[in-house]
């Protein structure tokens, strides 16, 4: 057992606070991380004030966490000390499963999340990225390209995976029209990442007040949803909308901007559900289908991806004590576009 420090929400209610808290002590497969960088997903905000009803505290966010190896147990051959790594959403999964071949392990029974979780003990809470270190199986562990800057790196692990597992699942590419909604942390990663596999990017965002940025991150066009005549021009245009918007929508007027086998994949996960009329999908054969993070190979091949084509996020640094304000700020949609915890000022 090893102390580590942190901060973390005690309730619901009450704003992220100092924490100090013990590490396990490393096996033989695990791999002992000094942590850098953390982002802060909106997910994290989402289970810290317990909106999706199943938190436990006290609760460590964050899983999108960029650090450097100090140790490694006796039989990790993957890593050693001193590499640049990543780590997730989930540091455990069911190995026992057949399944776990097709490399869908998020989806499957007995997903340990890197905190709000227990170990596969069942009893041993998880804590997550907003802390000094971390203990992971090596097999949960994912190599960070030596190109990429480090910070703007982390977000990549949530944030990156989420918008490039659908993009390849729904083969994104030349020739096809992708939409993305929202424009905040997970979707200026889906323009960066539709852009560079070759599709053309329509960003619909509810102002055009981040439109030059849009355009420079990779997207073609950039729409206001805000605009009824927005859903006229665009009816019928696209192959595949990655929806990143967890407030409510009008779902039916989203559905109507798919071609015919079109596909709208929800990504935010609004608190209702999701009322769609059938004359929505029916004459076009389209699809609503929904997506989560992506699996543990399918993230090193988009860090690696990332590597190539030299895709970060667009970061703003805080130090951790700003915390509780930058959670505000990602609730009011004024962050650009993703903030990273400095873990050095912790
Ligand atoms: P974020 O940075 O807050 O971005 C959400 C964007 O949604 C905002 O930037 C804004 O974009 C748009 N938006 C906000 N309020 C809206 C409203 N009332 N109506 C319409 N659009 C609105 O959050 P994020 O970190 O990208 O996460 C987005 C959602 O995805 C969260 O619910 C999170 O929990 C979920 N998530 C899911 C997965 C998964 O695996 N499926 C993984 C990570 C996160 P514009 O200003 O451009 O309109
Ligand atoms: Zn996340």
């Amino acid at each position: 057992m090893a102390l580590a420090r942190g901060y973390a929400a005690t309730d619901a209610s009450k704003p992220l606070e100092p924490f100090t808290f013990e590490r396990r002590a490393p096996n033989a497969d695990d791999v002992v991380i000094s942590i850098k960088f953390s982002g802060i997903c909106h997910s994290d905000i989402h289970q810290a004030r317990n909106e999706w009803g199943n938190s436990s505290f006290p609760m460590v966010p964050g899983h999108e966490i960029a650090g450097v190896v100090t140790e490694v147990g006796s039989g990790v051959t993957k890593f050693k000390v001193g590499d640049r790594v990543g780590v997730g959403c989930f540091v455990d999964s069911c190995t026992a499963c057949a399944s776990r071949d097709l490399d869908i392990e998020q989806y499957l029974p007995g997903l340990v999340g890197t905190y709000n979780s227990f170990e596969a003990d069942g009893t041993t809470p998880t804590y997550g990225g907003y802390s000094d270190s971390v203990v992971v199986k090596e097999g949960y562990v994912l190599s960070i390209p030596e190109n990429l800057d480090f910070a703007a790196s982390a977000p990549l692990l949530c944030a990156g995976i989420t918008l490039y597992s659908p993009l390849r699942h729904w083969n994104a590419g030349p020739g096809k029209k992708v939409a993305v909604v929202g424009m905040g942390g997970l979707g200026h990663m889906g323009v960066k990442l539709a852009h560079a596999m070759g599709a053309d990017v329509t960003v619909l965002s509810q102002s055009l007040s981040k439109k030059e940025d849009g355009l420079k991150l990779g997207a073609d066009h950039y729409y206001a949803t805000s605009d009824a005549e927005t859903f006229k021009t665009l009816a019928g245009a696209f192959d595949l909308i990655l929806c990143t918007v967890s407030a409510e929508l009008d779902w039916n007027a989203y559905a109507s901007l798919l071609k015919v086998d079109g596909t709208l994949v929800l990504l935010g996960i609004p608190e209702k559900p999701v009322p769609v009329h059938a004359f929505s999908l029916v004459p076009a054969r389209r699809s609503i289908s929904g997506s989560m993070i992506g699996s543990i190979k399918e993230t090193q091949e988009m860090l690696d991806f990332c590597g190539e084509h030299g895709i970060v996020s667009e970061i703003e640094m805080i130090r951790m004590d700003q915390v509780n304000e930058a959670y505000e700020r990602v609730i009011k949609s004024d962050v650009r576009y993703r903030f990273v915890i400095d873990m050095a000022t912790l």
